[in-house]
């Protein structure tokens, strides 16, 4: 972390209308949460069942704020208009912002985010909220590199407060400062960060779920490993979390990790076998996503 966020967003122009592309987990919290702020922002998914999904979600966490009467109904659906769900790019011509959260596909990305380029304006800036690829990878196939950087929300986006933001080698500060100021204006804590892989959070937690993983190998009790780092005062422990995180998208995740820093990640890669969490996702235990992980959801 170089310059604090706060100094960045003194430049900021202000995000009015925002656009995010996918409406799945990420996507659908991304635009639950700009709605819930006022920032009205598109939605796009290429799947119409895809779009109903994201906004049944943002339906129903409205639905609760009315429930213990933080919005009243006229609100609620007032705040359910920012968020306009849409299968063409029609609308993107003022868009100030754009959240690419489609799936972990490098190739996918690249498509989706040189097509959006070409029919934004030329001062729009573009985002990745991609978990593992480098967004200095991601911006060597578009013209206006400078307005692009990553803002890497977590799951679930209501609950979650920190937004990393991530220059990537070519991001301008005018494209750090406008994100910056958005996660602000969608009530998150941005902090900026440099590209590397995992960013800063994963860096610090995939080394943690490689510690557990080893231990969970030698014999240790899962549950008793959970309790301890609650007691240690953690919300949760390393198997509830990889639990919420899934099993696959923690071994994607992992072997990113391990590519960049394979002094650190060692453990996670199971030594001469598999991790605990490699034979997990074999196994077909993925977590809460198909009802079973370390624990059975029902
Ligand atoms: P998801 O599979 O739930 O949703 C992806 C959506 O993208 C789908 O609805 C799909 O139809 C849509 N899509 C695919 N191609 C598209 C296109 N060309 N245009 C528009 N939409 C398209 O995935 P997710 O979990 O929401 O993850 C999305 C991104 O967020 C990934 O890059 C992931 O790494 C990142 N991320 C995920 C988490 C998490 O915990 N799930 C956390 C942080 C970041």
């Amino acid at each position: 972390v170089k310059k604090k966020a706060g100094q960045y967003e003194k430049q900021a122009r202000p995000v009015k209308q925002a656009a995010v592309l996918g409406a799945g987990i990420m996507g659908g919290g991304i635009a639950y949460q700009s709605a819930s702020r006022g920032t009205p922002i598109l939605m796009k998914d290429i799947k119409e069942d895809a779009i109903e999904l994201g906004l049944k979600e943002s339906r129903k966490l409205f639905a609760k704020q009315v429930e213990r009467g933080k919005l009243t109904t006229e609100q609620m659906a007032e705040k359910l208009t920012n968020i306009r769900p849409t299968l063409s790019y029609g609308d993107f011509g003022n868009v100030d912002l754009v959240v690419e959260a489609v799936v972990e596909n490098p190739g996918v990305k690249d498509a989706v985010l040189t097509e959006v380029e070409g029919l934004v304006g030329e001062e729009t800036i573009l985002t990745s909220n991609t978990s593992t690829i480098s967004i200095t990878r991601l911006a060597q196939n578009l013209s206006r590199p400078e307005n692009f950087c990553g803002m890497h929300f977590f799951n679930p986006v209501h609950r979650m407060p920190l937004v990393e933001v991530i220059r990537g080698e070519k991001t301008g500060d005018a494209a750090v400062a406008a994100t910056v100021a958005y996660a602000r204006a969608m009530g998150k804590t941005p902090i900026v960060v440099n590209d590397c892989p995992g960013f800063l959070v994963n860096r610090v937690l995939f080394p943690y779920f490689g510690g557990f993983s080893q231990l969970v190998e030698q014999g240790a009790d899962f549950q008793r490993v959970d309790k301890v780092m609650e007691k240690f005062g953690w919300p949760m422990g390393p198997a509830y979390l990889l639990d919420v995180v899934g099993m696959d998208t923690a071994v994607h995740a992992g072997e990113v990790m391990a590519e960049g820093f394979p002094e650190r990640m060692a453990s996670m890669a199971g030594g001469n076998g598999k991790s605990a969490i490699q034979l997990m996702v074999e196994n077909e235990r993925l977590g809460q996503k198909n009802d079973k992980g370390f624990y059975a959801y029902e």
